[in-house]
């Protein structure tokens, strides 16, 4: 969004071409605002890449302007105060911020400065880096005094931090003593952090303690944001017992003041020392001897971030030579011998612009935020599913609001939560729908359940979803039947259910535009091909609420056909192993439903397989074993490698657990399950391993790794 925006209410913000002095005092009073919130408060308001924003057009006005610089800009102090809660403790040496580079080029403009700098000072300019992950956490400095830590402090304004040395005491990452020989004195900074797994526990805590307070009538808490926040406040607590108790953790990434021992001469030899010491050093550092060997290391986290148990922002690059860093020397608020390499934003600003509610194929009522797009974890996203009325009111976003977007890696976008403090006055709360969207009638909201339902078997929408899957690859997979073609035949009133798949009138399509003879032609062979698939798939193709692939395959495996599964009591499908009782409940009832037996008969008229898998023939050599596929090998598509798997007597579950026998790779791999193999050390294969494992049942040592 533009960062043009302030608080509801507030006067609009000045133009940078028509007022820049105005502008500029609007921007530094924003950014004090919001540093006030990070720092002070640990509840930030906008997510970090919008208050990168707020400070980035500063600095460039500042550079258009040098004569508005001055020195309590944001863009020439570090941000954050020592707050009254914890008792000052003045620095040493300053606690600094870093510059950031954004991409590529603005990584090698400060390669570039940096050698010129070395030109001038008459060094040479041969530099070697060292690249370490920027961890999103909380800068400590912690003094121990031979070999005790004596003492930890925030960074507050770089020259005054907070004594938080009772909290940093409780917490069972930060070492008490150091180990091996420790000197007099020994200053290090790092950051303190909570890990994904401690962050997790802690939101699942404050969700139960809220049910709790709920109960009694009492207000719920807000949930915690993100890790960074919440190790924040973790940190800074009143009774240390409450730190102590949050699993935070701590990587060590820099020397302070050093007493007793010669200080190594390299950035490098000063984490080894530090690890040395016993202090936790990531082991993700790479020196490196080239800005192109540094990019590729931010580059490799980019894509790799979120296979970390813990959040990163960045890439920092230091340069190693400690001697080299003293003659670079710092600004006014950062070492000019290290630059932040910012990883793309996960978490933006947007505009609401309206909620939708789609309809499903099982009726299911989803609502949905439509978003101003917005460019964020590498995509542009102006859509995200809402999930049910629960979710909207817990969230409580309103069309009109500015709301947070996060989308982490693979995961699909979400939208965090309004803005308040942007949100305009008597904005109006969303209520769901009482009606549905496509058809009109009224939508229920079965008893004790968080779904709203479109119960009309005619619902245009719920039909239309319901052939789409019906056609889709997962279920009867016929090609030239997609999203459009299903709704043009539906609005031509050729396609009204699944059955009317097989008596589509090819005459009336020959005369849309569009459709020649070819196309007929492979439409037709796509529909006759779908009469023989398995009948698992057209089980899954059936729209049954909760009968997702998994448990079509149970059901086909286990009873063989479609008339025995249709006429199977409650009881016989419940004592299926892996049908719980939710899944053959819903497959009971909605065989019960006479139009639902009809449409059946229809489809089994239509020559539709109905029969179960053959008992298959071939030598059950993986019984009992669980093999997972990543990738797709030469001559197999994934699923065709699971099926060889499963006729084997094998399973092929979708992710690498403890109890995975091997995991076989292919072409374009899925990162996370590779890494999580070999962290489990379960045996990786490749395609001759694979085959010889289908053949044999038995690992192969050449094909694994
Ligand atoms: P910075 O966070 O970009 O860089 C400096 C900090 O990086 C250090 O203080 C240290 O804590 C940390 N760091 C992590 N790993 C490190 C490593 N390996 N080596 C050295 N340092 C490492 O700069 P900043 O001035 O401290 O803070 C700005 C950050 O805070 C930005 O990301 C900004 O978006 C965020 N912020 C957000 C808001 C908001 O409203 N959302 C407000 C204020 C600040």
């Amino acid at each position: 969004m533009s960062p043009s925006r302030s608080a509801a209410g507030d006067q609009p913000a000045p133009d940078a071409a028509l007022d820049p002095a105005g502008r500029v005092d609007w921007l530094r009073e924003q950014i004090r605002s919001h540093d006030r919130a990070y720092y002070e408060l640990d509840a930030p308001v906008i997510p970090d890449a919008d208050y990168d924003l707020l400070v980035r057009e500063l600095r460039s006005i500042e550079a258009d302007h040098p004569d508005l610089v001055t020195p309590d800009s944001p863009t020439q102090r570090v941000a954050g105060v020592a707050s009254s809660q914890f008792a000052p403790v003045q620095h040493r040496t300053r606690m600094m911020s870093l510059d950031n580079a954004m991409d590529a080029g603005e990584l090698r403009a400060w390669g570039e400065r940096t050698r010129r700098r070395l030109d001038e000072l008459g060094l040479p300019d041969t530099v070697r880096y060292v690249c370490e992950l920027k961890i999103d956490g909380l800068a400590m400095s912690l003094r121990y005094e031979s070999g005790r830590l004596v003492l930890a402090a925030t960074r507050g304004d770089g020259r005054t931090g907070e004594d938080v040395t009772a909290n940093v005491g409780r917490i069972e990452a930060v070492p008490a003593e150091l180990t091996g020989d420790a000197p007099e004195v020994l200053e290090v900074r790092g950051e303190i952090y909570l890990p994904l797994e401690a962050f997790a526990r802690l939101r699942a805590r404050t969700e139960a303690e809220n049910l709790q307070a709920e109960a009694a009538g009492r207000r719920p808490r807000p949930l915690p944001a993100n890790p960074r926040n919440a190790g924040a406040g973790s940190l800074r607590q009143k009774d240390p017992e409450v730190t102590g108790s949050r699993g935070l953790a701590l990587w060590a990434y820099q020397l302070g003041e050093v007493v007793g021992v010669e200080p190594p001469p390299t950035h490098s030899g000063a984490l080894d020392l530090l690890a040395g010491l016993g202090l936790p050093v990531n082991p993700e550092t790479r020196s490196c001897s080239s800005l192109d060997e540094v990019y590729e290391f931010c580059a490799h986290w980019v894509e790799h971030r979120h296979e970390l148990p813990y959040e990163i922002d960045g890439v920092v690059v230091k340069v190693d030579d400690l001697s080299v860093q003293a003659a670079l020397g710092a600004t006014s608020k950062a070492p000019r011998w290290a630059i932040a390499y910012k990883l793309p934003p996960e978490e933006r600003t947007t505009q609401l612009l309206e909620i939708q509610v789609s309809i499903g194929r099982t009726g299911k009522a989803t609502p949905f935020a439509v978003m101003e797009p917005v460019f964020v974890g590498g995509s542009t996203v102006s859509m995200a599913t809402l999930h049910n009325e629960d979710q909207v009111r817990l969230k409580d976003v309103r069309p009109g609001d500015t709301v947070v977007v996060r989308k982490a890696g693979d995961v699909i976008p979400e939208v965090v939560g309004p803005v308040l403090e942007f949100r305009p006055a008597d904005l109006p709360e969303w209520r769901f729908p009482t009606d549905c969207p496509s058809c009109g009638r009224p939508l229920v909201r079965p008893e004790g359940e968080a779904q709203h339902l479109c119960v009309n078997p005619d619902c245009p929408q719920k039909r239309w979803a319901a052939v789409c899957h019906f056609a889709s690859r997962g279920a009867m997979d016929i090609e030239g039947l997609g999203e459009q073609q299903v709704q043009l035949f539906m609005d031509l009133g050729l396609l009204a259910d699944v059955a009317d798949v097989y008596s589509l009138d090819y005459d009336r399509i020959g005369e849309l535009r569009g459709y020649g003879e070819k196309a007929i032609d492979n439409l037709r062979a796509a529909v006759e091909a779908s009469r023989s698939r398995p009948l698992a798939r057209l089980l899954f193709g059936l729209n049954i609420t909760h009968l997702g692939q998994a448990g079509a395959d149970t059901l086909a495996g286990a009873l063989g056909s479609l008339d025995a599964i249709a006429t199977a009591s409650l009881e016989d499908l419940s004592a299926v192993d892996g049908i719980g009782p939710v899944i053959a409940e819903s497959v009971h009832s909605w065989f019960a439903d006479p139009g639902h037996q009809q449409l059946v008969a229809r489809l089994v008229a239509a020559g539709v397989n109905t029969d179960g898998p053959e008992r298959s023939v071939l030598p059950q050599t993986l019984a009992g074993l669980s093999v997972v596929v990543t990738g797709t090998l030469p001559g197999y598509s994934r699923e065709q490698a699971e099926a060889a798997i499963k006729s084997r007597g094998g399973k092929s579950p979708g992710s690498v657990s403890k109890r995975t026998t091997a995991l076989v790779v292919g072409d374009e791999p899925g990162a996370s399950k590779v890494t999580k193999a070999e962290q489990l050390g379960i045996p990786v294969l490749d395609q001759l391993g694979f085959e010889h494992l289908l053949e044999t049942g038995e690992l192969q040592a050449e094909g694994t790794s």
